[in-house]
Parts: structure tokens; sequence; C-alpha cells
């Protein structure tokens, strides 16, 4: 008998397709985010989960099932899922790495020239017919070129924010848990940094670490306060990274030049106040959002989940301790 699995959302067909081969599959038949309470029903009968980032998997939906075997995450963070209580009942938890970094470097970059130069409030002027021609203090940015471009977590997505600032003849600095080998540092032409000096130096600081706890509210008042008066804050890694009540009075009171964010503390909520200021971009989370990319999740999340439940090693497992007996 094919093994079941619940897939909590609609995910491009390529990954469908790969389980439907292997395991019988049930989709969320709604096009919302589940309750906890109807994961908990969903996940009772089976022995693979399909989630999405915006799926909390907490210990209690965990304990509820003796028999799920995986936890195949249609994301790169995996801050959604209690991992540790995952690890303790032998559930593999898998993530999506890799396959999104390009198209999350690229979003970031646009975001930063998009507040940067001010395309946003621009676009928004022109169209309302406010636009009465040329004019030489109309709409004045920050430059990109030639700027400081500080780089928080210097990891897959990092990387390919440093590989593009080279076409813009950017400085570059970066914070990081660890420091990259000099041959790395010299081929993306980045100098590893403290947050604090990356914070006082940088035009446009972005942010790509991991939300774990030890990086909850990296960026609080007291480091919004280090930035330069005429620099952005770019975030496209997770909301709770930044304390969005400190920046939205950092925004209003024009500590720092702009913001743009992807991603929100209280997802999909806005912290009050922010999308009334004129100085930050707002989008919805759309960081991974090409349809090439979706699909390679999706088919990635897939594979993960049926080398799991055939008994192998899912290729790209986070608790490496529940199978190290078959490494
Ligand atoms: P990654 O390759 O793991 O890079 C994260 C980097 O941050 C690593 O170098 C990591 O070091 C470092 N780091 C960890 N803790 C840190 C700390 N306390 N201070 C400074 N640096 C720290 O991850 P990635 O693939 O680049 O993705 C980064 C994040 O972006 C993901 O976790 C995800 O939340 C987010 N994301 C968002 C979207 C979106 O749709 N907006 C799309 C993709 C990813 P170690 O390797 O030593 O831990």
């Amino acid at each position: 008998m094919k093994e079941k699995v619940f897939v909590t959302r609609r995910i491009p067909r390529a990954g469908i397709d790969i389980l439907e081969k292997e395991c019988e599959v049930k989709l969320n038949p709604h096009d919302r985010v589940l309750t906890k309470q109807e994961i908990i029903e969903e996940v009772k009968e089976i022995e693979g989960l399909l989630c999405l980032l915006t799926d909390t998997i907490d210990e209690e939906i965990i304990e509820g099932n003796k028999n799920l075997k995986i936890i195949s995450n249609y994301a790169v963070g995996y801050n959604n899922i209690n991992v540790e209580a995952a690890t303790k009942k032998k559930i593999m938890v898998t993530n999506t790495p890799g396959v999104l970094t390009d198209t999350t470097a690229d979003l970031t970059w646009a975001l930063l020239m998009s507040a940067a130069r001010k395309i946003v409030e621009s676009d928004h002027f022109t169209r309302k017919g406010k636009f009465r021609g040329w004019a030489p203090m109309l709409f004045l940015g920050g430059d990109i070129h030639h700027a400081t471009l500080g780089i928080v977590g210097l990891g897959r997505i990092g990387r390919a924010i440093a590989k593009r600032a080279g076409g813009f003849s950017m400085r570059i600095l970066y914070a990081d848990v660890k420091r990259v080998p000099p041959q790395a540092e010299k081929e993306l032409g980045v100098e590893f940094v403290s947050l604090e000096k990356l914070l006082r130096e940088s035009d446009f600081v972005t942010i790509h670490v991991p939300l774990l706890p030890e990086t909850h509210h990296l960026i609080c008042e007291e480091k919004l306060k280090l930035m330069k008066k005429t620099s952005f804050l770019i975030n496209t890694a997770r909301g709770s990274l930044i304390d969005e009540r400190a920046l939205v009075k950092a925004l209003k009171e024009c500590w720092i030049a702009g913001a743009a964010l992807d991603v929100y503390e209280n997802e999909p909520d806005l912290t009050p106040g922010l999308s009334d200021l004129d100085n930050v971009v707002i989008v919805s989370h759309i960081g991974s959002a090409s349809m090439a990319t979706r699909t390679k999740m999706a088919t990635m999340a897939a594979t993960n989940l049926v080398a799991g439940l055939k008994g192998e090693v899912p290729p790209n497992l986070v608790n490496k301790e529940v199978n190290s007996n078959k490494e």
C-alpha cells in the first residue's frame, strides 16, 4: 500500500507529479493557509508532510502522529518547524536550499534599487498625474554605483548579492558568524567586518541570515541608530530579524533614508505606521517567486519527501542526526 502524504497548499504540478508516482497524495483543497487544527487533523493519518513557511509545525502537531516520518519544507528557511521536537521523534526535516538563491538575490537587488532611486514613489506620483516635467530637485535618491554595500550573512544568497554588486563598482563589507576563506573573499571582492562597523559604514545594508533565536531582532533600535542617515536597509530574509516597530520609528524620524522589505515580523500583518511611510518599499514575500524557481522548489521538496519515505537519506536533510546510521 502506498504511503500517505499531505500537501498543505497547492504547489507547481511538477512536485505533485513526483509525489503521485510513489504515494497517495492529498492536497489542501482551499487556496489559503490552513489553521493549526486543520493541520493536526490532516497529519493524523499520514507518513509524509509537505508544508510551507506559512505553516507553523510545532511540537503539538509533531507529537500528534507516531507514524509521521518526514516533514519536507517548501523553503530554504525552516524556522517555521520545531526541528528539535521532530528530531526527538526521529522525524526527518528537509528544506530546498540553493535553487532559490539567484531568484532571491535578483529580488533583493530590485528592492535595493527601488528604494535608492525612489521608483515606487515616483511611479505613484506619475500615475496620479502630478508629473509636470523634468525638475532639478524631483525624487533625488542615493547613488548605488561606488557606494558601500553591507551584507549581513555571506551564505548562498549573500554571495549572490556580492557577485551582482561587482557591476556597480561597490565597496562590499560583510558580517557573518564565520569568515569565508581568503580566496573566496578575493574573488567576491568582500571585506570581513563586525556588524557594528558594517552598519556604521554602509550605504546599503542587506540581511541574509537565517531566523534563529540568536538572530531575532538582530537589527534593533540600537543597531538602527548606528546606520548612516543616508543609508538604506533591505530585508528579504525573515521579518523578525528586524524589530519592525523600531524600524517604523527610524523611518519616521529619518534615522536612515529608507528601507525595502519583502518579509515582515507578523506576516501577513504589517506593523502600524509602516504602510503610511513613503520611504519604504514593501512587497509581498516574493523573493523566490519566479515560475522556474518555484517549480524547482516543488521538485526538490517532493524528491526529498519521496526519498525519506523510501528509507533513503533525503538530499536536503536538515536534522542529519535522525538518519546518521544510513550515511
Ligand atoms: P545560508 O546559505 O545558510 O546563509 C546564511 C548565512 O548566515 C550563513 O553564512 C550563516 O553562517 C550566516 N549566519 C548564521 N547565523 C548568523 C549570525 N548570527 N550572524 C551572522 N551570520 C549568521 O542561507 P541562504 O540560502 O543564503 O538563505 C538565507 C535566508 O534567506 C534563509 O534562512 C531564509 O530565511 C531567507 N530566504 C528568504 C526568501 C524569500 O522569499 N524572501 C527566499 C530564500 C531565502 P553558517 O553557515 O555558519 O550558519
